[in-house]
């Protein structure tokens, strides 16, 4: 650990913290479906579903799949296609693939019990070492670190901390720091503590130090910088694209979607066809797409004007498309699945093509 912090720990009151921490955390917790019981199958579920999602956004989710997938087995034999689907809307997909090839992974080598050691729980699939810490501690009770960017926040002004937490090495700073903080006897609660103080009083833009149960033990509140930590460099702008699509439909009402390719972004799930648009071919939107679902899905459809234009945002990258609504004329031959509009509702779409077909809809 760098000499700086190490100094600040040595002389830091930490039974007195941990018991204002936790005593703090026991009386105001909020009451969330995951908090009802420790066990680690939900534990991971919630942590997972977490992940960049607001918790008010993660509640009706971590419910209707905890009611559709009650246990490790349930969901380790269920369909990809139903489990992407108890998904749909929550984005960052590719945190389901990985619980499931998980769960899998823990039904046949562990026999359905998630392993209780930081050396098994680490080689499954999604398991970094936050989520490997947040089950550890929350669940079995062992006094292993879970830190990320809200821990980092709370913890960089209680022991004013001015390392960059954008950085991926200084994490290593904070665990190493936890490792030293936590509660030995409670480090469910203590973990649980410092998450819900960030959450609820330590929040990012103006804490409210005034009602904070660890204000006396905080360096940044006594020094007056808490508005100035954490230190985090900003990273770099996602890249706009810009995309045409196509809802297309035949003449009894049915349409015609594609499949995403099994890795990458938005994996296996469903979507109208679409392209990324070339802004120097002197083509307008509308004749490119029409080539494009001519070369591409031997599809001959006779396109409308543009119909609405949706934004979505991923952390590298802005998708902006035009929407386009084709009657297919031609489509012999197609690669494109053909399905009903009630079947529709049945395949899990990212939240951007639910919208595209949301103009559709409204048009
Ligand atoms: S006193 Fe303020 S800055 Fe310090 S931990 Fe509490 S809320 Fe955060």
């Amino acid at each position: 650990m760098i000499n700086d912090v190490q100094n600040k720990l040595t002389s830091f009151p930490i039974q007195a913290f941990q018991q204002d921490l936790i005593n703090w955390y026991l009386a105001e917790k909020r009451d969330l479906p995951w908090r009802k019981d420790q066990d680690p199958y939900k534990v991971w579920v919630s942590e997972i579903m977490l992940q960049q999602t607001r918790v008010d956004t993660v509640i009706p989710y971590f419910n209707a799949f905890i009611t559709k997938f009650p246990t490790i087995t349930a969901l380790a034999d269920a369909d990809e296609e139903d489990v992407l689907k108890a998904w749909e809307g929550l984005g960052y997909y590719s945190r389901v693939r990985n619980l499931q090839a998980a769960v899998r992974e823990v039904k046949e080598t562990y026999g359905g019990k998630v392993p209780n050691s930081p050396e098994e729980i680490s080689k499954l699939k999604g398991v970094g070492p936050y989520t490997k810490g947040a089950i550890l501690s929350i669940a079995y009770n062992i006094p292993e670190p879970a830190v990320d960017g809200n821990v980092m926040r709370v913890l960089s002004r209680i022991l004013s901390i001015w390392e960059d937490i954008a950085k991926t090495k200084t994490r290593k700073i904070f665990e190493e720091v936890t490792y030293e903080l936590i509660s030995k006897e409670d480090p469910s609660s203590f973990n649980q503590a410092v998450m819900e103080l960030g959450a609820l009083i330590c929040t990012p833009t103006s804490p409210k130090c005034l009602l904070c149960p660890v204000r006396e033990h905080c360096t940044a509140f006594e020094e007056g910088v808490q508005a100035d930590l954490p230190i985090k460099s900003k990273k770099k702008k996602p890249k706009p694209l810009q995309m045409a699509a196509a809802v297309l439909y035949d003449n009894k009402g049915n349409f015609y979607i594609h499949k995403r390719p099994p890795a990458g972004l938005l994996a296996n799930l469903w979507e109208h066809p679409n392209l990324e648009l070339d802004s120097v071919s002197g083509k307008t939107y509308r004749e490119q797409l029409g080539e494009f679902l001519a070369t591409e899905y031997n599809i001959d459809a006779e396109l409308s004007e543009l119909s609405g234009t949706v934004q979505h945002v991923f952390s590298h990258l802005i998708w902006n498309i035009s929407v386009f609504i084709g009657k297919v004329k031609n489509a012999s031959d197609t690669q494109l699945i053909l399905v009903t509009e009630e079947e529709l509702q049945k395949y899990a779409f990212p939240v951007s093509h639910q919208k595209i077909y949301q103009i559709y809809k409204e048009s």
